[in-house]
């Protein structure tokens, strides 16, 4: 069997909508972009929504919009991906790396409060936080934003993994979309996010200034948006206010986008029932842990990442991967973290027991095969060899 790490979900109605744009001769941001922004926002309970063209646009436009200036400090889970990190040293910024938590992998946030406490006598100008929702499982938001008080930081969520995802503080509350109580969330729409539009992303938020800023400097720090410009309701005329960035999603691009979000709760369903039956298949393999689900949260289900008992097994984690891929399985790791890549190693001077968790966790991450689509066939196919590996390969001392 052949089962690949990720397959997009697309059906006749994304193919027929992009059609019809083709057809329409309007391929740049227009209508269609318009119509997925409103419906994003309605679907994810935000005020506003910029379609951009990547969560990595999304994410430096937040940055800008609250202001981040030169040698300022941004705090960013050393867990994370490539993104989180590079769009604070677009600023000539500093990313402060932080711990994760040994059971969700997201922020751990005593371990954000000691790092902050050493940055302050150090002198620096910590000026906001961005936390990652690993996987699609809400961090501790309520935490995040009582430091975020204390130390008088922007939030920016990083909430690729989220469309959608929901937490509470506790049973009796009602259950809250993510995103919900930072300044701005950014999601992505790469091929293999929950919902996708191939390369794509957005950038939410309920203050107005915010969007307004975000949306000048998508596209050419220009204070009017090429559509209003060029169609019959807009005005020639136009002013440059910054040198800003070219950051806007197609309408070619929304066409997909629209209807992928159209079926986000369908797919989300198909991803959950997917994850609980890893889950139940894997129990009574003691050499595998399956990821921790937090009481309180609806897990988007981006990622199913298992942990490997190391001192139960004689192969590494890449050696159990190769392994995996002999048998035709696609894995994949989320992820090495950031204070362990040469650039900001070697920038920051960093080994990897400095940020000691998420060093660890590295060694033992597997993120297995999970796509709506996957058949029941399929992760049974995984699991077994799953368990043929476990059981070719067990510690012999155990
Ligand atoms: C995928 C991802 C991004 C970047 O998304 P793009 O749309 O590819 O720019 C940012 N953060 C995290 C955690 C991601 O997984």
């Amino acid at each position: 069997m052949n089962i690949p790490f990720y397959k997009p979900s697309i059906t006749d109605d994304e193919i027929h909508e992009v059609i019809d744009t083709l057809r329409s001769a309007w391929l740049t941001t227009g209508p269609k972009t318009k119509q997925f922004e409103k419906e994003f926002s309605a679907y994810m309970g935000h005020s506003y929504s910029l379609a951009v063209n990547s969560c990595t646009a999304a994410l430096h436009l937040a940055l800008e919009a609250v202001g981040l200036k030169e040698n300022q400090t941004v705090v960013v889970p050393s867990m994370t991906f490539a993104a989180t990190a590079e769009v604070v040293r677009y600023f000539n910024a500093r990313p402060l790396l932080v711990d994760c938590r040994e059971d969700d992998f997201n922020i751990d946030v005593d371990d954000v409060e000691r790092r902050i406490e050493d940055a302050l006598k150090k002198g620096e100008d910590v000026a906001a936080i961005i936390p990652v929702h690993v996987g699609g499982q809400v961090g501790d938001m309520t935490g995040i934003m009582r430091l975020a008080d204390n130390y008088n930081l922007r939030v920016i969520e990083d909430a690729a993994h989220c469309c959608p995802a929901y937490y509470r503080d506790d049973t009796t509350d009602v259950w809250k979309q993510v995103g919900s109580v930072g300044e701005i969330s950014c999601y992505s729409f790469y091929a293999n996010k929950t919902i996708t539009t191939g390369e794509g992303g957005m950038a939410c938020t309920n203050d107005r200034e915010l969007i307004e800023r975000m949306q000048i400097m998508s596209l050419h720090g220009i204070s009017r948006d090429a559509w209003k410009r060029f169609s019959g309701d807009g005005s020639w005329y136009y002013e440059i206010i910054a040198p800003g960035f070219k950051y806007n999603l197609t309408d070619v691009a929304s066409s997909i986008g629209l209807h992928q979000l159209r079926r986000a709760d369908a797919l989300h369903r198909m991803r959950t029932s997917r994850a609980e039956l890893y889950t139940e298949l894997l129990k009574g393999v003691d050499e595998i842990i399956p990821p921790f689900q937090k009481e309180n949260r609806i897990h988007s289900w981006h990622l199913y990442v298992i942990r490997l008992r190391l001192s139960k097994l004689s192969i590494d984690r890449g050696e159990f991967i190769t392994k995996l891929k002999e048998k035709g399985i696609g894995c994949s790791v989320h992820w090495l973290p950031l204070h362990m890549h040469p650039y900001y190693r070697d920038l920051y001077g960093y080994v990897p027991e400095d940020i000691p968790v998420a060093a660890s966790l590295y060694n033992e991450i597997i993120s297995l095969p999970l796509y709506p689509d996957m058949t029941d066939e399929e992760v049974h196919y995984v699991v077994d060899s799953i368990r043929d590996v476990v059981a070719g390969n067990r510690n012999a001392g155990l």
